[in-house]
Formats: C-alpha cells, sequence, structure tokens
C-alpha cells in the first residue's frame, strides 16, 4: 500500500471506519464515508436534539453556505450555480422539466442511458409532442461524435442529454467534446454525472455543459438523500422550475410572484440539514486530495482489476470505452450474478448486480453482470479478496 497516484492509501483507509469491515467495493452504489463527513451529519444531528431543529439550523448557518463554496469548487463552477437537491433524480428533473419543450423538438442521447432519464424523455414525447432520438455508438462502444454531429447539423434539436458514466458499465462518455459540438450549434447540454463527480475530474468550463446532476452517496462520499444541480449562470433565469415553494420563489400578494434569479430557485425550503453539511464535508475531503490523484487511482485499481479477473478463466469483463471508469462489470460462467454477489457477501466483499437489459437502449443488454466499483481507498488486498471469493 502506501502512498499510490498522490493518494495516501494508509491515510485515506485510517479515515474510513467502514474500511475495517468490508472490502468495499460497491462505490457506484453507495461508497463509505470519511470521518470527517460522518462527524459532520452526526454532530448536527445531535445539535438539533438537543437545541431544536431551526435553532440547530441558525447555529449551523455557515456550515450550510459553506456547501455551495464546498460543490462549487470540485467542479469549477460559482455558489450561485449550485441548488441543494435530495438526490441526483430530483436534481436531474429540476432541470429537465423547467426545459420549455415545443412540438417536434429532438432530444439527443445516447445508448447507455439511465432509465429513470428515459422514462422522463418519454412522458416528454407523449406530452409535448418532443422526439427522443438514440444516437449510436463509436467502435470502442462510447457515444460517436461523428453522428452526434451529423444529428445537430440537421437542426431542430432542442437538448442533448446523456450520463458521463453510466450505472452499469465502465465506459465512460466523451462528456468535453459533446460540450464543444453542442456550444458551436447553440444547443442546451444536460449532463447527468451521477457517476463522475468524485470519481473523475469534473469541470463544467472544460466540459461546457449547462446542467448538470450529481448525488451524494455515491463517489462523492457524501450521505444518503443528498444531491445537487449546477446550472450555468447564464441560463437560469430562462429555466423554469417546474415546482415551486417559498424559498424558491417570492409570493407577491395576493396573484404574482417573482422565482429566485439563482440556481436555488430548484431547491425547496425544508431539507436534510445535516446532510446538507456533510455533503459539503465531502466535497471539501475530495477537493483536498484533488480530483486528478483521486482519478489517477480509481481508475488505475479499476484496470488492475480487469487485468485479473480477465486472466481468471471463465469470467468475461464487459466493459467498454477506450478509458474505462472504476466501475468494473464482468460474467462468470455458469453463475448468475446474484449467486456471485452472494458468495462475495459471504466473505464480507460488497458487489452489486448490474441490469443492463433494464437500460433498454442498450444494443448489448444482458440480463445482469456483476458490478465491482473501486474507489481510492481500496487496497490491492480488497481486489485480491474478491477474486478469492468467486464461485
Ligand atoms: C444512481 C444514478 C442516478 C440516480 O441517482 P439518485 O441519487 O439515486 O437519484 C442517475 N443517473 C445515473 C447514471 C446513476 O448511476
Amino acid at each position: 500500500m502506501g502512498t499510490d497516484g498522490g493518494i495516501d492509501v494508509d491515510k485515506v483507509r485510517a479515515d474510513t471506519p467502514g474500511c475495517a469491515r468490508v472490502a468495499h467495493l460497491n462505490n457506484a452504489g453507495a461508497a463509505l464515508p470519511p470521518a470527517p463527513v460522518i462527524e459532520a451529519v452526526a454532530e448536527h444531528f445531535a445539535l438539533e436534539a438537543e437545541i431544536g431543529g431551526y435553532e440547530a439550523a441558525e447555529q449551523g448557518e455557515d456550515a450550510v453556505e459553506h456547501f455551495y463554496d464546498a460543490v462549487a469548487g470540485l467542479i469549477g463552477a460559482r455558489a450561485d450555480e449550485i441548488a441543494y437537491v435530495e438526490n441526483a433524480t430530483r436534481a436531474w428533473d429540476m432541470a429537465f422539466y423547467a426545459i420549455p419543450f415545443a412540438e417536434g423538438d429532438r432530444i439527443l442521447t445516447t445508448t447507455s442511458e439511465y432509465s429513470s432519464n428515459a422514462i422522463a424523455y418519454q412522458q416528454i414525447a407523449a406530452a409535448k409532442g418532443a422526439r427522443v432520438e438514440v444516437v449510436p455508438d463509436d467502435a470502442n462502444g462510447t457515444l460517436a461524435l461523428d453522428a452526434l454531429e451529423a444529428e445537430l447539423a440537421k437542426g431542430g434539436v432542442r437538448l442533448v442529454s446523456l450520463n458521463h458514466i453510466p450505472t452499469y458499465n465502465g465506459l465512460v462518455n466523451p462528456a468535453a467534446e459533446v460540450g464543444r459540438l453542442c456550444r458551436e450549434h447553440g444547443v442546451l447540454f444536460l449532463l447527468d454525472a451521477c457517476q463522475s463527480v468524485g470519481h473523475l475530474a469534473v469541470d463544467v468550463a472544460e466540459i461546457g455543459c449547462d446542467m448538470l446532476s450529481a448525488t451524494g452517496r455515491k463517489y462523492l462520499r457524501g450521505p444518503r438523500g443528498t444531491g445537487f444541480l449546477y446550472v450555468r449562470r447564464e441560463i437560469v433565469q430562462a429555466l423554469e422550475p417546474p415546482f415551486l415553494d417559498l424559498t424558491a420563489a417570492e409570493w407577491k400578494a395576493p396573484d404574482g410572484y417573482e422565482i429566485r434569479g439563482d440556481a436555488r430557485r430548484f431547491e425547496t425550503w425544508e431539507r436534510y440539514v445535516a446532510g446538507q453539511i456533510g455533503l459539503g464535508a465531502a466535497a471539501d475531503y475530495a477537493s483536498a486530495l484533488g480530483m486528478a490523484a483521486i482519478e489517477e487511482r480509481v481508475t488505475g485499481l479499476a484496470a488492475d482489476l480487469r487485468r485479473m479477473l480477465a486472466d481468471r478463466p471463465g469470467v468475461t469483463v464487459l466493459d467498454r470505452g477506450e478509458r474505462p471508469s472504476g466501475i468494473v462489470t464482468f460474467t462468470v460462467d455458469g453463475h448468475s450474478a446474484a449467486e456471485v454477489k452472494a458468495a462475495a457477501r459471504e466473505r464480507d466483499v460488497n458487489v452489486s448486480v448490474a441490469q443492463p437489459r433494464t437500460h433498454g437502449y442498450d444494443p448489448h443488454g444482458l440480463d445482469s453482470a456483476v458490478r465491482a466499483s473501486v474507489h481510492y481507498y481500496n487496497s490491492d488486498e480488497d481486489l485480491d479478496r474478491l477474486l478469492a471469493a468467486l464461485p
């Protein structure tokens, strides 16, 4: 162990109580939080119990405000471009359903799109007459940029919307190249970065997305039930949130209202305050380690694991893309993914079952695959323990 790719592995493991219990390879599901996140959440909840929830929020106001700076700093945004939302799905929804779609508008997406997003496209297609079109993959199995460019050139595209890293495969979509094409054609770009924030170095200016959604509990190592939305300052006022409350807007009684001018128009008043403070602490923790070092460590460890799995007879690694992510997916001959997961769990090794077939645009969809998603705090021994646990 020791230092690897700029990450002090012994130190980050010592910061992570769960490392003493499990070989946690389910970071794409929910990562193990580090001590500063655990403490931030526990301390605020304890304060609520001690002095009252509203009183605790007043006392914790600086920590709540710090969340916006911490998340903005992590992704190269400005604090007024960040909204705190309870999960990535609702964050994405608040942006997507704010777009004023009209009859015939084209929505372009990718084969690996997340099923919740695909359902939302279908709903808007039925309600507004928008058209959903799936851009094909290139030879590496990621979104084909030449095909995207050709579709953009035809005109009528209202939105390009895709995932950066899908939930069930190690591929990484070329987000920055997509952003460049969208800017050239003056088309909105919504990026589902649920699996990439805290995993890869994500910079909204470099990517050129207009909107980005992410969750707290996955690679960011924050609490469950937290997430955020980024909306570029220049477009926020053109997006009317599908729901408004008394913090998102001000009631001009009796029959008017004025919506906030910043990204917090996508928030609601009531929230998991301890979670918001904890997610700010998680963003601080990632920034202190450095996202470039995290990306190098995570993708390096995943490459090691793919090599180990490929050497094992009967194992097929499924990840697509030229430079795959920290998510490793595979099958084991003669055993279902559920059996592999159960065998691993018996030895305190956590993996999950991915269901590519539920991602209905994917032409490669298998019924199920094992997903082992590594994080920078995983050790070589964690990988050995998974190999030893395979049936
Ligand atoms: C997990 C995931 C989501 C949903 O995130 P929640 O926080 O569960 O709402 C969306 N998109 C992708 C690609 C995901 O992996």
